[in-house]
């Protein structure tokens, strides 16, 4: 297949900048991890391997990890059933150093050419006519923002348009889900009074706010106040794996209803209906889940959210390079080239086309 021929993928949910951010950490400095980026590096995604797999972007978190719990996740989630403990919340004073951080590796990949940091839909495609990797940066839990939500300013004027409240674990905007096979999402309280506030100020300055990783409550809350369409970046379907993390019926038709979006997670937890981390695990698994949110929400409102470099993917999809694998099953499963195209690119314009303000 030549490279004309390949179909470009936006991608939903990528961990790019938290293992740059990593490389950065252990001695090198930022110029240096995002150079190796460009000429190839260890993980899911890279330069040159993006360039000869269709990949054309996505949505690049900053994120704060975790001060280590001492739980191996990839072991407890192979059992048959887990519920791992959440983290304690993170400071903002702690959080912030951090997402600058980040937030200066997404500006260095964009000062080297490495990517193209859009800020509408226009921008993206340009970035893909001129071959350049279109990234939206992404804020993966909101510890970074105080209670003023001033940061939230900051971070739109350095170009942020996504942003999720939480990540599993509690922030002063709300509550997560944890990592709990088998059960759905409805587990905790829902959005704090500044949550609420928090949301409406992203409605106000146009930055999509992300939902996987919200409890029930919270994704509830967010669609009563929301005055954009519902996006979960990276999250899948309950009735076929019955996972925290997953989406039920109701929520997933409630983003039809909006003309919002989900995206394929490609992490083996969130795809296999055992609920275990494991990388054997069939594409046929991912064409279940896509038949099924197709089914509820819609065609429009399906594409892909891979959490490359944040996830156990399935062996046959390995890295970035296994994405003409996917689309090749798509292929055989019946999908139309049609709906092949929006799922992996298109819905993604047309919900931020629908999301962001116009500059
Ligand atoms: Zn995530």
């Amino acid at each position: 297949m030549s490279v004309s021929k390949l179909q470009p993928v936006f991608d939903g949910h990528n961990d790019v900048l938290l293992k740059l951010w990593k490389m950065a950490g252990q001695g090198e400095d930022h110029k240096a991890a995002v150079t190796r980026f460009i000429e190839g590096c260890a993980g899911h995604i890279d330069v040159p391997r993006s360039q000869m797999s269709g990949f054309a972007g996505g949505f690049f978190a900053i994120y704060v990890p975790s001060p280590d719990l001492g739980i191996d996740m990839d072991a407890d989630m192979i059992k048959p059933s887990y519920d791992l403990p959440l983290p304690d919340s993170v400071a903002y004073q702690d959080a912030l150093p951090v997402a600058l951080s980040q937030a200066a590796i997404l500006i260095e990949m964009e000062r080297q050419g490495a990517v193209r940091i859009c800020r509408t839909v226009a921008d993206i495609r340009k970035a893909y006519d001129s071959g350049i990797m279109a990234a939206i940066m992404h804020m993966e839990g909101a510890e970074a923002i105080a209670a003023d939500l001033e940061a939230l300013d900051v971070f739109h004027a350095a170009g942020l348009r996504s942003l999720g409240p939480v990540w599993s674990r509690p922030t002063i905007f709300g509550e997560g889900v944890p990592f709990r096979f088998p059960s759905d999402g409805n587990i905790g309280g829902g959005l704090t009074d500044l949550g609420q506030a928090l949301v409406r100020k992203c409605n106000a300055l146009g930055i999509m706010v992300d939902l996987s990783h919200l409890n029930e409550a919270g994704f509830w809350d967010v669609a009563q106040i929301s005055d954009a369409p519902l996006v979960a970046t990276h999250s899948n379907a309950c009735k076929i794996s019955f996972q925290a993390r997953n989406l039920t019926d109701a929520q997933l038709k409630a983003i039809g209803d909006s003309k919002g979006m989900v995206g394929l997670n490609f992490a083996t937890a969130f795809l296999r209906p055992d609920g275990k981390m494991l990388p054997e695990t069939p594409l046929s698994d991912m064409l279940t889940h896509l038949d099924h949110m197709i089914a509820i929400c819609g065609e429009d409102h399906v594409g892909l959210g891979s959490d490359y470099d944040g996830a156990t993917v399935p062996v046959s999809i390995r890295d970035v390079t296994g994405l003409p694998a996917l689309v090749r099953a798509m292929q055989d499963h019946g999908y139309t080239h049609e709906r092949i195209h929006k799922l992996c690119f298109e819905n993604w314009m047309q919900v931020l086309e629908r999301t962001w303000k116009k500059d």
